[in-house]
């Protein structure tokens, strides 16, 4: 049999050599102990420390009868803590007072970290740190045999760093339609929403879109049913608030839309929109351009222009839309405005004269305008996003910039 070579030494009288107990180690100097920088420091006082640690656990224990757990304390006193020949008063004589210069202020910390922890040891001391409602239920029957336990774990550690909670923030979808409500509520408009999941009649045929009309193809529409479809658009609100208000009505319509798209850079099958609508006596379209223009420049930048083109939608007649010089290139012709100069920000016009009929109001004695527009596509202008998938996708990465 080979032993290994320690054992051989030792079998032939060789001393070994055993670790030093920590008596031995506080009796000498850090240059005696080969502690000569700050970390050799900071490893000598974590082995004090877990010593001390180590040999306060009975104290604190459970189950331990109160007469030994005085006995317990008394012993951890007189070896740690007594005024001549206690542990810390020989690593303040030999390890403090004896450093080296330079290195004074780093075992100065240490030690003063290590007295404050010191004071663990004494009962009395453990005791003094329970809120005065606990030492009541400390000092009941039952709360004799946890008294310990509770003393340690009440006392928090203001050194540990806290606990974080990261805040989330605004998505810019939300951000950016808050900011179009804002607008809108200033100029005495008021929000008005309507469901999702919507009737055909509320979707297309009160809004002048009967059944033969070719336009429905023009939204590719997801049905549920032969009745009911996901709205196409944020429009049949406009009916469920002319029946439910009458006129005058001044609302915008903010809200989710659903079409039958394949998503890629610019479509998602679910979108968000906001619709506005103007009902009076006397509204012409002069009110139609000046608010919508007072709106782009509130939300682009008064330097922005506004231009409108004739255009067709069943529930509107006239119909226009409403394009802004481009923000990008201040209408100089850039890519991004595939070099025209100008950016298609929304669809418009005179509420058709079958809609407001379809709503419950005579189309002889009001009139009114109506915009619609996509907020994804102001979110993309506004911050410069190319992807619209990058808003349903819920990349922290993506979402923490705004
Ligand atoms: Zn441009």
């Amino acid at each position: 049999m080979t032993l290994p070579a320690a054992k051989r030494e030792h079998r032939k009288g060789a001393p070994l050599r055993t670790p030093m107990t920590l008596e031995e180690k506080v009796g000498k100097t850090l240059a005696e102990l080969g502690a000569t920088d700050a970390k050799g420091v900071e490893t000598l006082f974590a082995e004090v420390r877990a010593a001390m640690e180590r040999e306060r656990q009975p104290l604190v224990a459970q189950g331990v009868p109160e007469g030994d757990r005085e006995k317990i304390s008394k012993a951890l006193r007189d070896r740690w803590l007594a005024r001549k020949s206690g542990l810390i008063s020989l690593v303040d004589e030999n390890w403090l007072k004896r450093s080296p210069k330079e290195l004074k202020p780093v075992v100065g910390r240490h030690f003063n970290e290590l007295r404050q922890f010191s004071s663990r040891m004494e009962l009395e001391q453990l005791l003094k740190d329970v809120p005065a409602q606990l030492q009541r239920a400390v000092a009941s029957p039952m709360g004799q045999h946890w008294q310990g336990a509770v003393a340690i774990d009440l006392r928090p550690d203001l050194t540990l760093p806290g606990y974080q909670r990261p805040l989330g923030s605004i998505h810019p979808i939300t951000r950016v339609q808050r900011e179009i409500e804002e607008i809108f509520l200033n100029l005495g408009f008021s929000i008005e929403t309507g469901p999702e999941v919507e009737s055909v009649y509320y979707n297309f045929d009160a809004l002048n879109i009967p059944d033969s009309h070719p336009a429905r193809d023009d939204w590719d529409t997801l049905y549920v049913d032969a009745q009911t479809v996901l709205r196409t658009h944020t429009s049949p609100v406009q009916i469920r608030a002319m029946e439910k208000h009458g006129a005058p009505l001044y609302i915008i319509i903010p809200g989710k839309c659903y079409r039958h798209d394949n998503p890629d850079s610019t479509h998602s099958p679910m979108f968000h929109q906001i619709e506005g609508l103007a009902i009076d006596t006397d509204i012409t379209f002069a009110d139609l351009k000046g608010t919508l223009d007072f709106f782009a420049r509130k939300f682009f930048g008064e330097k922005v222009r506004t231009s409108f083109h004739p255009s067709f939608f069943p529930f509107t007649e006239p119909s226009g839309e409403v394009a802004i010089s481009c923000v990008f290139c201040d209408g100089q012709g850039c890519r991004i405005c595939k070099e025209s100069g100008w950016i298609e920000v929304m669809g418009c016009g005179m509420v058709h004269p079958e809609v407001l009929r379809h709503g419950g109001l005579d189309p002889d004695r009001y009139s009114g305008w109506a915009f619609g527009l996509g907020i994804e596509r102001y979110a993309m202008m506004k911050y410069g996003i190319n992807d619209i998938q990058l808003f349903y996708q819920s990349d922290v990465r993506f979402l923490e910039q705004f």
